[in-house]
């Protein structure tokens, strides 16, 4: 059979699937609840995501036929991980690492059955929990608008850069502090112009090297790694210029749909 560029020729079976990511987020978990982390919101939010993901959160299989199927029983289950198996289709031609979706009367998150490195796996999972949480709550929606689809992808990607922050114990947000000193950048326009250059290529090794000496173990954790500085970079930027939460979510809110607008991704207003 031919390799397909790009993937790995290696798919896991669901349960080290589970293995990975449920470990991953057990060494988050306990440190965002034994370390004193800064006062950022998100770090809050971050706090209540562990009690979602242990109280509300339970592991499924995708089964080569189709359906879905518990790996493990648990009361007031809000949500899924579904471990893709690496027989269904899905396991190859899911565009993203992992994808949330609505199934039924539940929220799924789906996950290609490929490795990630173990910091980058609580990372990831971490920005798609705080989604799937949305759902559960209702601040997500199927057919959502634009602002409440912005206000998600605000919420996500603050947890997901306080989830990097943490697991290497602050020198995450000092690093990007650092950049963006030694860049000279002062406007998010600045920042946002670096997406695709490779001027952002520098940036984003020195800055995959603060959170894991380990490389991208995929394609796709590596994309989704130079996914968050950007967000990351802009977002510290921000928080130099306003002292007032409400000034800084909103500041993330717009970074982002500027961001997001060429891609074609956004919903509606
Ligand atoms: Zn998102």
């Amino acid at each position: 059979m031919a390799k397909s560029l790009g993937r790995p020729d290696v798919l896991l079976r669901p349960d080290e699937v589970r293995q990975q990511y449920s470990s991953a987020l057990g060494t988050l978990f306990e440190r965002v609840r034994t370390q004193a982390v800064s006062g950022d919101i998100a770090t809050e939010w971050l706090k209540a995501l562990a009690t979602f993901y242990e109280g509300h959160v339970r592991w499924a299989v995708l089964s080569p036929s189709g359906t879905v199927q518990s790996m493990e029983s648990g009361q007031q289950v809000l949500a899924w991980f579904v471990a893709i198996s690496p027989h269904h289709p899905r396991a190859r031609q899911q565009r993203q690492v992992l994808q949330t979706d609505w199934m039924n009367s539940h929220y799924g998150l789906f996950v290609r059955p490929e490795r990630v490195t173990h910091e980058w796996a609580a990372i990831l999972a971490t920005h798609e929990l705080e989604h799937l949480a949305s759902m559960a709550g209702g601040l997500e929606t199927r057919h959502q608008s634009r602002d409440p689809y912005l206000d998600g992808e605000v919420r996500a990607y603050s947890v997901e850069g306080v989830a990097a922050d943490v697991l290497c114990e602050g020198r995450y947000l000092k690093a990007l502090e650092k950049v963006i000193e030694e860049n000279g950048f002062t406007t998010t326009d600045a920042i946002a112009k670096l997406n695709g250059s490779r001027e952002l290529d520098g940036i984003t090794r020195r800055l995959d090297g603060i959170i894991t000496p380990h490389q991208a173990a995929s394609a796709g954790e590596s994309r989704l790694r130079g996914g968050l500085h950007i967000m990351a970079l802009a977002f510290v930027l921000i928080n130099q210029q306003f002292a007032d939460w409400d000034r800084r979510l909103e500041g993330r809110k717009r970074y982002i749909e500027q961001l997001y607008e060429p891609l074609g991704v956004l919903p509606p207003r």
